[in-house]
């Protein structure tokens, strides 16, 4: 299959590279100069678009991606299918899914979860949007890239998806971190501490798969200085795209306006920006109750 793959960064460049390595043909563009294994480029993302049976985003946000769409969806062939992975605002989503399927293409949103790790080894999970037609066309690919791909429902599904589960992630990485704190001011054993939580009800992916405390659990940032990883800003980009979804379906989330909050004082204020998100175990050891 003829594959369009724009946006060749840390997750877009592994992804499109795999697509080669499995036998298709992918034309690449990325607006910084990359190279990237099997995948030859194009000198404008209308040129890698352009007779590609899909074409796959991997960009940074939903005003980049409208952008994007805006030079890419006329140039594509009428029944071609373009599946944006990036992660996006739902609203953004949606308009460029209408935006495709207005000229005649089948479209998804399909972001990601699995980071930089799960990209390269081909092992993410995608969470998709569209009609079934539009995800039946995507998932062989999907199967390539990833172990698992889940139809959410229409246009915007796999984007709401997405943010819910990335709020649920930073609230309960948030959690994680002021119990170790609190409990090494009990003078709780760190790694009795994993034992009992991660085995009772208090357990959680932040604490089972990615303990922020070093030394303690599995493998995690915390056991290389917090170097990421998932870094604390992008956590707080999903997280401020989770309340933007609140505010515009009106629902109630204090839980994850506050970890936003929190993960904004971190990054703009404390030297949490290019720190893992699991640096916020340092940080509340630091702090007191004031
Ligand atoms: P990145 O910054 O490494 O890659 C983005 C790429 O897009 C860059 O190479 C950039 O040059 C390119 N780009 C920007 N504007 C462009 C344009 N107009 N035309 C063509 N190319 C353009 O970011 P990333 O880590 O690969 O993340 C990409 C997306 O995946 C983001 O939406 C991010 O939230 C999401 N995501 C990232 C991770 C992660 O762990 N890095 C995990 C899950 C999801």
């Amino acid at each position: 299959m003829k594959i369009g793959f724009i946006g060749l960064g840390n997750m877009g460049g592994p992804m499109a590279a795999n697509l080669a390595k499995a036998g298709h043909e992918v034309i690449g563009f990325d607006m910084a100069s990359v190279e990237i294994d099997g995948v030859s480029l194009a000198s404008s993302a209308a040129e890698a678009a352009k007779d590609a049976e899909v074409v796959i985003t991997m960009l940074p946000n939903g005003q980049i991606l409208r952008a994007v769409a805006n030079d890419i969806l006329p140039a594509m062939t009428k029944g071609a299918a373009f599946v944006d992975c990036s992660t996006v605002d739902v609203d953004s989503a949606k308009a460029v899914a209408a935006q495709a399927e207005a000229a005649g293409l089948l479209a998804v949103d399909a972001p990601v979860s699995g980071g930089v790790g799960g990209a390269a080894a081909g092992t993410l999970t995608f969470m998709a949007g569209g009609s079934a037609a539009a995800f039946a066309k995507a998932e062989p690919l999907f199967d390539i890239m990833g172990q698992k791909a889940v139809h959410c429902g229409d246009a915007g599904a796999g984007q709401a998806a997405k943010i819910c589960n990335n709020m649920i992630l930073g609230v309960t990485m948030i959690a994680t971190c002021e119990a170790f704190a609190l409990a090494d001011k009990l003078g709780l054993d760190r790694q009795k501490m994993f034992d009992v939580v991660s085995t009772s009800s208090g357990y959680s992916w932040s604490m089972n798969a990615y303990c922020p405390a070093p030394g303690v659990g599995p493998q995690s940032p915390a056991d290389n200085n917090y170097q990421p990883g998932f870094a604390a800003e992008l956590m707080l980009k999903d997280l401020r795209l989770s309340q933007q979804a609140a505010d515009s379906a009106d629902a109630d989330t204090p839980m994850g306006q506050l970890a936003s909050a929190l993960y904004e004082q971190f990054v703009e204020n404390e030297n949490g920006l290019g720190m893992d998100f699991s640096a916020m175990l340092p940080r509340f050891e630091k702090r007191g109750r004031s």
